[in-house]
């Protein structure tokens, strides 16, 4: 992409109303645009970045064998009255009645939609197990929505549902996911720690919440620093070997971690004193497994090997999508913008020309442009009539993780320069150099 081509409406002025970083930065850099209370539009940048996580999602889901689908943002009430949620969901629920006057509902999440689905075709325990998800948008008319895209009231959500005809199976579903949800984060540049957590209204055991560290999270954490040391890394792993998946589940959930709401104080103590954690994190996704809740409800039953109807077990899993740009950013940013994890950058390298209209500086950018373009790589070429340090501060602020810079003192000695956003590092490199070390770089991401 070249930047005079682009739509990157980057501010100069902080935005008042945004009271932390990843706010700040996103509405800084061009990303996203409040429409309403907790209700963006994703303008380009800010589109890029979200369409790269979706993207890992999808991948990692259908690794572990999941299913992706679709199902509607708007629902009818009638599914969410016969599972006796229409009147526990609150005020969080947005109401709808179209004009025949039937209640509709904005979808906070989808069991029920789900799980109409399922009994709709599924009959028979041969067609277990099954797990199904989407990434769809999702309203929750939150009391108090702030921090942009962290706590909106639209938000894009990867949610899946597995359903399995044993508890054991279910079981196996829920370390799947877990696994699932590990390598994904760590895709995107992320650690988020399993921490045990509340069942909430769902109920249930088995659920772990996923938390990125951070001092601006919303929720307080208890943690053994023992488990910010575990990486998942590139291990092979076999989704359908039971054995394997519950090992990572006790290797990642075996110390303590816990939010606030399942903390123990006695049990916390029981941990060396020099490796309590007290801090702050956002949860970025939870898992769940809450058995035959939802199947009873709402009469989702398979005949067994026996001939007997008995209702499945199911779980939810998900992870918050839009959300993860906001973690992202905070975990990853200095004073100056944001630092993209190779991973989910929206662009892999920037192309910064000193000197707009040179005919050997315009020359060679053109000739970086095409040879990264030609490797599969997308670069962003800020080929505007600007000062250098306006062009430097724009890519900064953006986040790409390297700059290319381009100018005409270099050229005569046959060099750019290859600079890494994390560091501040810098090497002269002859042009080909630095396109053959960026294509290195991205070569297994
Ligand atoms: P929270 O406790 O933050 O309100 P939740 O536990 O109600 O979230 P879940 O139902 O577990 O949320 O939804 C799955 C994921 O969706 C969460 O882990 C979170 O990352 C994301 N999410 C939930 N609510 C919002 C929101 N209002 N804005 C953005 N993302 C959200
Ligand atoms: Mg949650």
């Amino acid at each position: 992409m070249r930047l005079s081509r682009y739509f990157l409406p980057v501010l100069k002025e902080t935005p008042a109303e945004a009271q932390i970083a990843s706010h700040r930065l996103m509405l800084r850099a061009g990303m996203i645009k409040q429409s309403a209370a907790g209700i963006y539009s994703w303008l380009p940048l800010g589109f890029k970045v979200l369409k790269k996580i979706e993207n890992i999602v999808h991948e990692e889901q259908q690794r572990a064998g999941h299913i992706p689908m679709l199902m509607p943002t708007l629902q009818s009430a009638d599914l969410w009255r016969e599972s006796g949620r229409y009147d526990d969901y609150g005020e969080e629920m947005l109401r709808i009645t179209d004009r025949h006057g039937r209640d509709m509902l904005y979808g906070p999440t989808n069991e029920e939609l789900i799980t109409d689905i399922f009994r709709s075709y599924v009959g028979s325990y041969k067609d277990l197990p099954l797990t199904l998800y989407h990434i769809q948008w999702k309203f929750r008319d939150e009391i108090r929505p702030r921090f942009g895209v962290m706590r909106g009231r639209e938000f894009y959500m990867k949610d899946g549902y597995n359903f399995d005809l044993t508890k054991e199976d279910a079981l196996h579903a829920y370390n799947r996911h877990l696994v699932s949800y590990l390598r994904s984060y760590e895709r995107m540049g992320l650690q988020a720690i399993p921490m045990r957590a509340d069942g909430g209204p769902i109920g249930g055991d088995y659920t772990h919440e996923f938390l990125v560290l951070a001092e601006t999270g919303e929720s307080e954490v208890f943690y053994d620093s023992e488990v910010t040391d575990l990486t998942f890394g590139d291990r092979e792993i076999d989704y359908d070997n039971v054995e394997q998946c519950q090992g990572v589940l006790e290797e990642f959930t075996s110390r303590y971690a816990r939010t606030d709401e399942t903390h123990e104080e006695a049990l916390f103590n029981e941990v060396p004193e020099e490796r309590r954690r007290t801090a702050r994190g956002i949860e970025v996704g939870q898992i769940f497994y809450f058995g035959t809740k939802y199947s009873e409800a709402m009469n989702a039953t398979v005949v067994n090997d026996k001939q007997e109807r008995v209702p499945v077990h199911m779980g939810s899993h998900g992870i918050g999508v839009s959300r993860l740009l906001g973690a992202i950013i905070e975990a990853s940013h200095d004073d100056k913008g944001i630092i993209w994890p190779e991973g989910v950058t929206p662009f892999h390298v920037g192309i910064v020309n000193l000197k707009q209209g040179d005919d050997e500086a315009d020359a060679a950018c053109e000739a970086l442009y095409k040879s990264l373009t030609a490797l599969g790589l997308d670069p962003l070429y800020d080929d505007r009539k600007e000062r250098a340090g306006g062009k430097f501060a724009t890519m900064d602020l953006i986040g790409l993780p390297w700059r290319i810079t381009v100018g005409p003192r270099g050229l005569k000695n046959g060099v750019v320069e290859l600079t890494c956003r994390k560091t501040g590092e810098s090497e002269e490199l002859s042009p080909e150099l630095a396109v053959q070390k960026v294509a290195e770089i991205y070569a297994g991401i």
